[in-house]
């Protein structure tokens, strides 16, 4: 067992480095952030010396935990100064939602699967962690009661655009989504919603792939 191979720290910085910075995300404080959340500690042991690869990895009940580039990415398009309030829909395994919490104001994260959403909050706690709220249910719809939101994160992929999603969005808010696209949703795209002027701008921001959003405005089934 070499020293290398579990300095967890290092292999921290070159993922950041090598995966992030390399690829042209260049907001510090994310970059801050990244350096900081121990990505291996949001997988299971077995895996620990995968998770600073520059790949997604399996999490419990058959989902996924997003490569780091596309968190990088998603967070850098949501472009946070520390003060909003973000709705996250897909809390997987808390990871991201860590991100968020080093980046905003306050987090409320929503995840289908309870046993998914109970370990997160495990390991946000274990973190420290304090500013977020982790809620089981459907989030395809959002959270109507809790609108508006300054920023709202989807990390499962709908297919389309839920249009109640971009209702609790706040005038000058943001929304990241991946949507499917083409003949039988053959592809995903990632999509950047601006609510501005009274109108809603809509940005292209290129292929991704994702799991599935189950729910009300999301597929009916996985
Ligand atoms: N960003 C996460 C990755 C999440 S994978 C991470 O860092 O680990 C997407 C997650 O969305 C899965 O856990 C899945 O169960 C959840 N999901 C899918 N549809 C959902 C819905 N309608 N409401 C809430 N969570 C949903």
């Amino acid at each position: 067992m070499s020293p290398s191979r579990f300095d967890f720290e290092a292999q921290r910085d070159r993922m950041v480095r090598d995966q992030i910075a390399a690829r042209g995300i260049t907001n510090p404080r994310l970059l801050e952030a990244m350096r900081h959340v121990p990505r291996h500690l949001f997988v299971t042991p077995d895996l620990y010396t995968l998770a600073y690869e520059d790949h997604p990895l399996p999490i419990q009940e058959n989902q996924t935990i997003s490569q780091p580039y596309m968190v990088a990415y998603m967070l850098q398009l949501l472009a946070l100064d520390g003060h909003e309030i973000v709705l996250e829909i897909g809390t997987g395994s808390g990871y991201q939602t860590a991100l968020l919490c080093a980046l905003c104001a306050r987090v409320l994260s929503i995840e289908r699967f309870p046993s998914l959403a109970r370990e997160a909050d495990l390991r946000l706690h274990h973190l420290g962690i304090q500013n977020y709220e982790i809620l089981v249910g459907d989030g395809s719809s959002g959270l109507p009661d809790r609108a508006p939101f300054d920023a709202i994160i989807v990390s499962a992929a709908a297919p389309k655009l839920p249009q109640s999603l971009c209702d609790q969005l706040s005038e000058g808010g943001k929304m990241t989504i991946p949507l499917a696209g083409g003949w039988r949703h053959a592809y995903q795209q990632l999509v950047l919603v601006e609510r501005r002027d009274g109108g809603f701008k809509v940005h292209h921001c290129g292929a991704v792939m994702f799991v599935p959003l189950v729910g009300e405005e999301g597929y009916k089934s996985e």
